[in-house]
């Protein structure tokens, strides 16, 4: 109870909440990170950036930003792409949907224009409310509230509390936003998050808001950890390898969709099938790899062959993390190597 008087309190205060926005921009002119996407006002380079951010860290995203900046600076440029190449860019960034949506957007965009309100980006390919509201803020300075994760930790350890609802958590979110520069005060709050508020260590004893937080006694009891089932699967890959490459196909729809890959087959009749499509009787066993997707831990029993079919070079083709591992398994062999020790599938 004593929490929500304290919550109410600066919350309703203007004098106090000013004193936060106040501390927090504060803090932001001194400790900000010196990234690309803070430098530029050009919406594409910032919408770019706030895709690759929905799912990749910061130290992460600044290599795959900055190479596909370069390879498609605007978006004419990724609009007038194939698809392929776009993905082929994207690879390793991972969640390859983010490619094929941000291709589609910047085709509507070509063709209509890019909206440059909150509402408006919202009906834009791939883009969700913490998306539309960053770029929004950031790029137009329209007063919209971004919440994120590191936001939504913040503010549920300013209030204390474990299981905020989101629609709470929006309504607070856009009380405290600055509307002077709500850009800069969205960006504000999601540094704090990403360098003070942390979520396993947060470092109460210098956070510039330490006085108005609720929850700083305990802060990792808030908010309470989401369980997110992650699934386990077993599949199969096999390596076809030939003189001048290796047999490699465009995947559907799906998790992977879009990109090239090995085949690949799950299920106890895996191996068998694989084999029968491709008319082989027996396959070397070259060993496992394992690979996490954010809902689906997969481990895959890499069988190769020799082959004389159609090859691809897997450097031409937009390959998965999880094909790029098993290429790097296989790396070193040879059609020849392939021949050796074959294992025919369980009968
Ligand atoms: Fe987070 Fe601690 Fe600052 Fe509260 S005082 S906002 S828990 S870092």
């Amino acid at each position: 109870m004593g929490r929500r008087i304290v919550r109410a309190q600066w919350l309703n205060d203007p004098q106090e909440l000013r004193r936060f926005q106040r501390a927090l921009l504060f803090w932001y002119a001194q400790h900000r990170r010196d990234l690309p996407w803070r430098r530029t006002r050009d919406p594409y380079a910032i919408l770019v950036s706030e895709v690759l951010l929905q799912q990749t860290r910061v130290e992460q995203a600044l290599g795959y930003y900055a190479r596909f900046l370069a390879a498609f600076p605007d978006f004419e440029t990724l609009a007038q792409a194939r698809e392929e190449e776009v993905l082929r860019i994207w690879a390793g960034a991972g969640y390859y949907r983010r490619a094929r949506n941000l291709h589609r957007l910047a085709q509507r965009v070509t063709a209509e224009g890019l909206p440059r309100t909150y509402a408006g980006l919202l009906g834009l390919p791939g883009i969700g409310p913490y998306t539309a509201a960053a770029v929004a803020s950031v790029a137009f300075g329209e007063p919209v509230a971004a919440v994120d994760g590191n936001v939504r930790r913040v503010l549920a350890r300013l209030l204390a509390a474990r299981d905020p609802r989101p629609r709470a958590l929006r309504a607070t979110a856009q009380a405290l936003l600055d509307p002077a520069d709500p850009g800069t005060w969205n960006q504000a709050l999601m540094e704090l998050g990403s360098l003070v508020c942390t979520p396993r260590d947060p470092k109460c004893a210098c956070c510039p808001v330490a006085s108005f937080c609720a929850g700083k006694g305990e802060p990792t009891r808030y908010p309470a950890p989401r369980r997110r089932a992650q699934r386990r699967a077993e599949a199969v890959a096999l390596v076809l390898v030939g003189e001048e490459g290796v047999y490699l196909e465009r995947r559907g729809d799906g998790l992977l969709g879009g990109l090239w890959g090995f085949p690949m087959a799950e299920g106890p009749e895996a191996l068998p099938a694989l084999l029968s499509r491709f008319g082989l009787t027996e396959a070397l066993f070259l060993g496992t790899v394992r690979h996490a997707f954010s809902h689906l831990r997969l481990t895959v029993e890499v069988y190769g062959a020799p082959w004389v079919g159609p090859t691809e070079d897997p450097g031409k083709r937009p390959l998965s993390s999880l094909d790029r591992k098993i290429l790097a398994l296989v790396a070193r062999l040879t059609p020849s190597g392939l021949r050796a020790e074959p294992r025919t599938p369980p009968a």
